[in-house]
């Protein structure tokens, strides 16, 4: 995986594109918008592929779909590492089934419970992760929770 300085370079490549996008946007539809498009596309995957996301493709579109998928593999690694690194996730299912209720598994009878418990997926059996309890997603009444492994380290970013 590149180095964590050279990803932290990759989101400023990224943001600097998101901001000219938005702002040629805001002046509205007009002629030519899509060629002024094209250019700040074009400083992205440069500043990307002069970081090191290359691609060897040649054709414009292709290349630009693999740098940026090879950015945000390691952006998204950078942010797991850093989640492990910070956090503990602490505490132990106290069934109030919240996380539960949109599923087509669970039980709304009597019993309150998962058809296919034994059965369940992968991603039920690690709800919540880290970064779901890190994004505010997870309902307030779970009683899962993060504690920080040194009180005094910053909040990881789940920059995307
Ligand atoms: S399958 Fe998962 S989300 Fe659905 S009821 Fe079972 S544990 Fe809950
Ligand atoms: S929301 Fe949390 S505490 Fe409630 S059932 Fe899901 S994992 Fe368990």
């Amino acid at each position: 995986m590149l180095g964590k300085q050279k990803i932290l370079a990759g989101r400023k490549a990224v943001h600097r594109y998101r901001t000219a996008h938005t702002k040629l946007h805001d002046k509205g539809w007009h002629k030519g918008i899509s060629e002024e498009h094209t250019p700040l596309l074009k400083a992205m995957v440069n500043a990307l592929e002069g970081l090191g996301f290359i691609s060897a493709e040649t054709d414009f579109e292709p290349k630009k779909t693999e740098v940026l998928a090879k950015f945000w593999v390691a952006n998204d690694a950078l942010i797991d590492n850093q989640l492990i690194e910070t956090y503990d996730r602490v505490g132990e299912c106290n069934d109030c089934g919240k996380c539960c209720l949109q599923c087509e598994y669970y039980d709304v009878g009597l019993f309150h419970n998962c058809k296919i418990y034994e059965n369940r997926p992968e991603v039920c059996r690690n709800y919540p992760t880290i970064k779901q309890l890190l994004s505010g997603t997870v309902p307030t009444e779970c009683s899962y929770k993060l504690v920080k492994k040194d009180p005094k380290s910053p909040e990881v970013e789940l920059w995307r």
